[in-house]
């Protein structure tokens, strides 16, 4: 029985830090700015998930901030796209084959998430994450690290 117990707490256990490792808690915040500057995705989650609290207080429409993933080479250009989606689509082109996956918008105060498949990632292709909000790409982004 005891025996039985210890590995009862040891499946649990296990399955805490799977769930821990199959997502991350980022912040975004008034300076525009994240604060993390690179996020280990592994391949053997199933599926993984970036939770982002916008800590500061300026609303969506002049501090909005989102997380985009795409290949580092896109992200400039997915970004132009996006401005000229707007807000009301999260400065994201619709259906744009080049963003493996993308949050909502939001302000000060607020949370969002974002889950993508890590199969979605290609070997070999480097990918970023970034806020698309018109101006913010240059400075408000990271890298994806696939494990
Ligand atoms: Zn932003």
């Amino acid at each position: 029985m005891k025996k039985y117990l210890a590995i009862l707490g040891f499946l649990l256990f296990s399955n805490q830090i799977f769930a821990a490792d199959c997502s991350v808690d980022i912040t975004s915040d008034d300076q525009m700015q994240y604060n993390v500057s690179e996020i280990t995705v592994l391949k053997s989650c199933k599926e993984f998930t970036i939770n982002m609290e916008h800590i500061g207080k300026l609303p969506r429409t002049a501090m909005g901030h989102n997380v985009v993933i795409t290949k580092s080479a896109d992200k400039a250009a997915v970004s132009t796209d996006g401005i000229a989606a707007g807000i009301d689509n999260d400065y994201v082109k619709p259906d744009d084959a080049r963003v493996v996956a993308h949050s909502k918008i939001i302000g000060g105060g607020e949370k969002t998430s974002v889950t993508f498949k890590p199969t979605d990632l290609k070997d070999g292709e480097d990918y970023d994450f970034f806020c698309s909000f018109p101006g913010h790409f240059a400075r408000m982004t990271g890298k994806i690290i696939v494990k």
